[in-house]
């Protein structure tokens, strides 16, 4: 994923997997040049909690901290696109806002590699939607070392991604990590609890069961990526990041939660 002398940036959102995250990379590998990336969504009673916890986080481990605040920046929050037709389906539109503004983050931090606290249970869970939804080349963007879209993207690694959530949580508590208290007002009625109510009930009584998905999957993305077309890019018209049309999900969104400001 990255080698001594590397600078790599964590993106870090105040939660207990990315906290647990970038304390074990920078206790664990002291060589490594790591840099923290926070996003500020500008959510109501959630963004300000987390960013504290970042900057306090960050102070305690010593690391560099760049901060991307969404509503000084680009003029909108997360929340503003509960007047758009995004508003059942909020986290959608947020996942695309932040791997675009990661990427943002990253160019500013100086670093072509970027780490995220995708835990076991988030991978197989998504890996389950995307299965039973067809979505072959999102199921392989799952894997735990995605190669740059374009020569100036970011390579994408998830340390974590063998980690159960709980294990992220078990850390933070046993190290003293601080991470955020409150949860997302968003973070609900989302289809995906349906998929993790089933992994729980599959592993129950096989504790090992997430585990052994995973394992599977590793042996399936060679087999899919053969079968699979590569997408074919282009640069999008507005921000030059990869895109399969003439603009990206990233400047679509933007401009409809703007459209409801104008
Ligand atoms: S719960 Fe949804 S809206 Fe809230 S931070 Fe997570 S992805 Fe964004
Ligand atoms: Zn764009």
């Amino acid at each position: 994923m990255f080698k001594p002398n590397d600078r790599v940036g964590i993106a870090v959102s105040g939660g207990k997997d990315s906290a647990a995250l970038i304390h074990a990379l920078c206790k664990g590998f002291p060589n490594v040049d790591f840099v923290a990336l926070h996003i500020n969504l500008g959510i109501k009673n959630y963004s300000s909690h987390c960013k504290i916890k970042v900057e306090e986080l960050t102070r305690l481990l010593d690391v560099e901290l760049h901060i991307f605040d969404l509503k000084e920046e680009l003029g909108f929050s997360i929340d503003d696109f509960k007047m758009t037709f995004y508003k059942r389906k909020i986290c959608s539109a947020c996942g695309t806002v932040k791997r675009h503004v990661l990427e943002v983050l990253a160019e500013r931090a100086n670093t072509k590699i970027l780490a995220t606290g995708h835990n076991l249970d988030d991978i197989v869970a998504t890996m389950l939607n995307n299965f039973f939804n067809g979505n072959w080349t999102q199921l392989v963007r799952l894997k735990p070392v995605l190669k740059p879209l374009m020569a100036n993207q970011t390579l994408k690694v998830k340390p974590l991604i063998k980690s159960s959530e709980n294990e992220n949580l078990l850390y933070c508590l046993y190290s003293d990590v601080p991470f955020r208290e409150v949860n997302c007002q968003n973070a609900h009625v989302e289809k995906r609890t349906k998929d993790r109510e089933m992994l729980e009930y599959l592993s129950k009584d096989n504790p090992g069961f997430k585990y052994q998905m995973l394992k599977n999957f590793f042996k399936l993305i060679p087999i899919l990526e053969e079968y699979l077309e590569k997408p074919k890019l282009m640069k999008c018209k507005f921000c030059g990041f990869p895109s399969l049309g003439e603009i990206c999900a990233f400047c679509k969104r933007v401009e409809m939660v703007k459209d409801t400001k104008r």
